[in-house]
């Protein structure tokens, strides 16, 4: 199953390790064949090299939009090698083979990343290179296929192991490796395209990413994990510049995804906001006039459950809270910026990592989000509901005051990012209670204002800061039990979707226990 490499073809946007490659394949006595820059970098380097145009015989044209699209070349990667037709046709057409391809492409994606006009975008969509990769990845009973400047040395491994050939299983890993590269990259740029046309549907997309980083494990130390990114380049986690500590781990990320996305839910230009995520729940969201303000109300809610925890700022990071904030154990805090003197205080904290981005994500953005199940991947568009004042509808005798309309849609907008079943209490811009991911809607909103009271007499107070709150509940209350629950923690207005059968019911029980309530007729499930 061992193929010779006799004759190579070099093709690369990425010079990087090429003249090396180039020279370890010229003392094996393997003929080097290469496109116009690539051609240069190892003439330059005192390699001997032949044109691909002298292969072809059509020079390089249409601003290399058409290079080495030609039967010398894809005859020369497609033949088999043990086919008495395929070499009758070589022969006839005076077309040589090509044992060996090394292609990078054109760099789309960092293009992307600079945001790079339509024009420019379409100029980076490689054409030639594809077409080279997936003609020599699938005959790769013959032929080695390389994409990746990482697996040059593994070539060269290979060459020297197998006297100038190369094994069946090498060229097979080589040929995997090939065409996740072409799927990716297909994929990164139709989701360009997708978003330049607004197109949404997920049907009409394509799940799939590159490689960002590979990660230390998973979210358990015996899984191995890896980070990908879509391409598109959003404010957040994937973007961000990290300023000092270790490396993000795989719940660092996630957690820090899930406390960024839920701090943009609040507009930089009415107020400071912080959120404080465990688990990818919220253990305290609140906001100020200042960011510490902000911070110490977000904090009160669950001082607990704050410890090692990640921070989300809807501003730049001043002194006075990175003073704060580093009173506690905190594994990340993520903001758009951060002023030097709250960089200079963080220093002395070596674990805790700071991360900036240059902005913060639309929450209004139409994007998709995937989970996998098993043989399959679910895909759905973001949950980007928007419930404003206008949307709700008062169904109770009392309406609520301006003050708890306040909190109501505070409580709504926490309630979004927290896991089902999902019970938050706010009060004056802060939650208080937060009960997530039960089962049960009587649970979470039982275990949120246990919390409470454990804040209460963590901090001294004569009650819980659930007396007198505003309630959200992410989807309806299917019974009256859930809403009593909340009553008897001291809510006095209630959020909730609306839409149970039993509705009448849950507004009755509302009614009778003094509350006011409104419907959003907008559910938030989280799973
Ligand atoms: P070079 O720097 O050698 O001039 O160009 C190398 C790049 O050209 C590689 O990224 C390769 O994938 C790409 N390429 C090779 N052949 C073609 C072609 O026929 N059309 C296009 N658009 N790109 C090509």
């Amino acid at each position: 199953d061992l193929a010779p490499v006799r004759r190579a073809l070099l093709s690369v946007s990425d010079k990087t390790g090429l003249v090396a490659l180039g020279e370890a394949l010229a003392a094996r006595g393997v003929e080097l064949l290469s496109t116009g820059g690539s051609a240069k970098t190892l003439r330059d380097a005192g390699l001997a090299v032949r044109d691909v145009a002298d292969v072809t015989g059509f020079p390089e044209m249409m601003d290399g939009r058409v290079k080495t699209l030609h039967p010398n070349v894809h005859g020369g990667l497609l033949a088999l090698r043990d086919n008495k037709d395929h070499i009758a046709a070589m022969d006839e057409h005076g077309i040589g083979g090509i044992d060996l391809l090394v292609v990078n492409l054109y760099p789309f994606e960092a293009a992307l990343a600079r945001g790079a006009d339509y024009d420019e975008m379409i100029e980076n969509i490689d054409i030639g290179g594809p077409a080279m990769i997936r003609a020599a990845a699938k005959n790769h009973g013959f032929v080695t296929t390389i994409v990746d400047v990482e697996d040059y040395v593994a070539l060269i491994g290979e060459l020297e192991t197998n006297d100038g050939q190369t094994s069946y299983a090498f060229r097979q890993k080589m040929a995997q490796i090939a065409y996740a590269r072409t799927g990716a990259y297909d994929a990164a740029v139709s989701n360009w395209m997708a978003g330049a046309i607004g197109e949404n549907a997920p049907r009409r997309r394509v799940v799939a990413g590159q490689i960002k980083q590979t990660l230390r494990y998973g979210e358990n130390p015996h899984q191995s994990a890896a980070f990908y990114v879509d391409g598109s380049a959003r404010p957040g986690v994937s973007t961000a510049a990290q300023h000092q500590g270790k490396e993000l781990s795989y719940n660092n990320i996630n957690d820090t995804d899930a406390a960024f996305e839920l701090v943009a839910e609040f507009d930089p230009a009415e107020s400071a906001a912080v959120a404080i995520i465990k688990h990818a729940n919220p253990c305290g969201v609140a906001t100020g006039s200042t960011l510490i303000e902000a911070y110490q109300k977000a904090f009160d809610c669950d001082r607990t459950s704050a410890f090692g925890g990640i921070v989300a700022l809807n501003q730049p990071l001043d002194a006075q809270t990175a003073a704060a904030i580093s009173e506690i154990f905190t594994e990340v805090v993520i903001a758009p910026g951060a002023s030097d003197e709250a960089k200079d205080i963080f220093a002395k904290k070596k674990n805790l990592r700071l991360l900036t981005t240059d902005g913060l994500p639309d929450v209004l953005e139409r994007s998709m989000t995937v989970r996998q199940v098993a043989g399959g991947l679910l895909v759905q568009d973001k949950d980007a509901g928007f419930i404003g004042m206008d949307d709700l509808k008062v169904v109770t005798k009392i309406a609520p005051t301006e003050a708890q309309m306040r909190d109501l849609l505070f409580a709504w907008k926490v309630g979004k990012h927290v896991k089902s079943n999902a019970i938050v209490y706010v009060k004056d811009n802060a939650t208080v209670g937060v009960g997530a991911g039960q089962m049960s809607r009587v649970d979470s909103a039982l275990i949120a204002a246990k919390k409470a009271e454990r804040m209460a007499d963590v901090l001294g107070l004569p009650e819980p800061l659930t007396k007198g709150s505003a309630v959200a509940s992410d989807a309806f209350f299917p019974f009256p039990d859930g809403l009593l629950e909340a009553a008897a923690a001291g809510a006095t207005c209630v959020i909730q979707p609306g839409g149970s059968m039993r509705d009448a019911e849950v507004i009755a029980a509302a009614d009778e226990a003094g509350l006011a309530m409104v419907f959003t007729g907008m559910r938030h499930f989280r799973h």
